[in-house]
């Protein structure tokens, strides 16, 4: 376990912006709809959690667990569905909220497999984009904030399940993971 906490990349208040932005933007776009949002966790959390309550339009919410990374920091290629949707999704606007994409394989593989259920739509909305290492192209419709490859931490991102509390989004630095 590390003495110091990682440096901060972006401040609560941001944070807070960014959110309050991306909730303005799909409100605005699904008003009059109740669109299904399905946070990927654990990572997501923290994130749908605020957003939902900053929207001012009904949503439902649900949960999927995947996996993709071990315990360390790169991404094995291999995506599994650990735990899946509890409801259909046919016709539905769906929403995914994910909190970080990266390579873009998650993701991508995940997509994929709730387009072949036939939602009436299906948007992606990111809160970090890191967009040094893509692999898969990937269409973002809400994106929160931009890093290259910095190794991010809090609101609800965790390195080894160490700084999901923090409110703020930082980086730790390669050798202190
Ligand atoms: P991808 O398949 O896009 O490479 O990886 C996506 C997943 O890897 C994210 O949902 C997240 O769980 C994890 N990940 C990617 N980059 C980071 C990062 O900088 N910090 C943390 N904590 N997880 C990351």
């Amino acid at each position: 376990m590390q003495n110091e906490q990682p440096e901060i990349l972006f401040t609560t208040e941001e944070v807070e912006r960014e959110v309050a932005r991306l909730a303005r933007e799909i409100s605005d776009d699904y008003r009059g709809r109740r669109p299904l949002l399905v946070g990927i966790l654990k990572g997501s959390f923290v994130f749908l959690a605020d957003l939902i309550r900053t929207m001012d339009i009904p949503v439902e919410v649900d949960f999927v667990i995947l996996s993709s990374y071990g315990p360390g920091t790169e991404s094995s290629g291999e995506v599994r569905v650990v735990h899946g949707l509890e409801q259909s999704i046919e016709g539905r606007d769906v929403i995914v909220v994910e909190d970080i994409v990266d390579s873009g394989i998650t993701i991508s593989h995940f997509l994929d497999d709730l387009r072949a259920r036939d939602p009436a739509s299906l948007k992606l909305c990111v809160l970090v984009d890191k967009t040094a290492r893509r692999e898969k192209e990937i269409r973002i419709d809400y994106k929160g904030v931009e890093v290259s490859d910095e190794f991010v931490v809090g609101y609800g991102i965790d390195c080894n399940e160490q700084y999901r509390y923090l409110p703020d989004i930082r980086f730790v630095k390669t050798g202190e993971e």
